[in-house]
């Protein structure tokens, strides 16, 4: 058979490819002790205002603050306390001339007062205090609706929940929380050199890492994946294994057999399945024989083998394709800008992506790769938390050149504080 002739395709228009599908999951309801990490489906309305009314930011007094005019060292004025409240309690009491609440953070402000005295501000006395300062009318005071005014729209269609959206549902009342279903993921890795985990190493063989890897990186953003048996290179065989989980699921990934070598599968069984293929051949490396096909509703990605390959084809189209089937109104690539730490002086014919650590280093955002970087590494992508990307027809990057990078880590942390 003549080898297929590809035309790359810049990265950028393969991500656009992708994300301009129009295939979105459907709504549908998470409680909210579950909805972390799902898009909202419905803009969120405040159905009253925050706070609903005005409060004590700290314990103390709530005053009159026309009865504090006046107070100084010499001259203190003296309050009688007529109540006591805690938060969640409110006082029945109306202040007069002079007269004070105590009051706990958190609890309304009782009738009269436009003050609140902070307990350290006062001397004890017998009827309640002094003071030796005079308050502003509303100081120390947590006015009703400062945050949010009712029929504001607080979260939108289209976010991704975080914890602050789950408080902010909570807040409302929300234990239902509509959202867009998440898609569910079928990992298929190919390739008669494969090995399972625990099978014990054989000549010529290699274990499968790649499949345990996008389970992970579909675990991190809450999808349920299944890791089918690893498929030899023989056509029938994978065939009937990506028909099958084309039955069971909504997004396919499968890892190697996409290249033109004589066992390549893939692009057959595309073929066979009528897949529209957005394309087979990306100007990047590593990776340039990723491919994504659509059947239906459905997507398909045929991921390198390569380990690095693979996982920069995951975080560059695959979770593109995931926020955008979700709904989310952001799915692209995080991205900084950062200065690089080692020379690269090798030509980039085609965009680069290189595993690496971005972190900050002095006052100053930093990227060195993080390992070996050739597209069959693996353990650089362990101790990578974004990737370098050196845009193509590019050469002869140095030590302290400000270079972009993704931002892939779900562990933000480093070694140093700086604050
Ligand atoms: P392929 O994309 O099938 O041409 O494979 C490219 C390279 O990746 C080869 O060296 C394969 O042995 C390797 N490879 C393929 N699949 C996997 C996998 N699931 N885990 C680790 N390495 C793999
Ligand atoms: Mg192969």
């Amino acid at each position: 058979m003549p080898v297929e002739k590809r035309n790359p395709i810049p990265v950028s228009e393969a991500i656009h490819r992708v994300v301009s599908q129009d295939i979105k999951t459907e709504g549908t309801h998470m409680n909210i002790y579950e909805s972390e990490g799902y898009i909202l489906s419905e803009d969120i309305e405040a159905t009253y205002d925050i706070p609903r009314f005005n409060k004590s930011p700290y314990d103390g007094f709530a005053i009159r603050s026309e009865d504090s005019q006046g107070a100084s060292g010499d001259n203190r004025i003296a309050f009688k306390v007529i109540d006591h409240i805690g938060a969640g309690t409110v006082s029945q009491k109306t202040l007069g001339e002079n007269e004070a609440v105590r009051i706990m953070t958190g609890a309304e402000i009782p009738k009269g007062a436009d003050a609140v005295v902070m307990l350290e501000q006062t001397t004890e006395t017998d009827e309640g205090f002094t003071l030796r300062k005079s308050f502003k009318h509303l100081e120390n005071i947590a006015l009703k609706g400062e945050e949010t005014t009712t029929g504001d729209i607080v979260l939108k269609k289209g976010q991704y929940i975080n914890a602050g959206a789950v408080a902010v549902l909570a807040t409302f009342g929300y234990v239902d929380v509509p959202v867009y279903r998440k898609p569910s993921v079928a990992i298929i890795a190919t390739g008669s050199e494969l090995l399972d985990i625990d099978a014990p190493l054989e000549p010529g063989k290699i274990r499968n890492s790649n499949g345990p890897m996008i389970h992970a990186l579909c675990r991190k953003e809450g999808l349920e994946a299944t890791v089918y048996k690893i498929q030899k290179d023989d056509f029938e065989s994978s065939l009937n294994v990506v028909k099958q989980a084309l039955s069971e699921h909504d997004i396919v990934v499968t890892t190697g057999g996409v290249s033109v070598g004589d066992f390549d599968y893939l692009p057959d069984i595309y073929r066979e399945i009528d897949a529209e293929v957005l394309f087979n051949k990306v100007a990047m490396r590593p990776g340039s024989v990723t491919t994504v096909a659509v059947h239906g509703n459905q997507y398909l990605f045929g991921l390198s083998g390569n380990p690095s390959a693979c996982y920069s084809g995951f975080e560059l189209f695959l979770k593109p394709a995931l926020y955008h089937m979700m709904g989310a109104e952001k799915f692209y690539p995080a991205m900084v800008r950062a200065t690089l730490m080692e020379d690269f002086k090798k030509p980039n014919p085609f965009t680069r992506f290189i595993r690496a650590n971005v972190k900050m280093t002095g006052r100053e955002m930093t990227v060195s790769p993080s390992g070996f970087n050739k597209s069959g590494a693996v353990v650089s992508i362990a101790h990578s938390n974004g990737m370098i990307v050196l845009p193509s027809g590019t050469r002869g990057f140095e030590k302290g050149h400000q270079v972009d990078v993704i931002l892939t880590a779900s562990d933000a942390f480093q070694e140093e504080l700086y604050l």
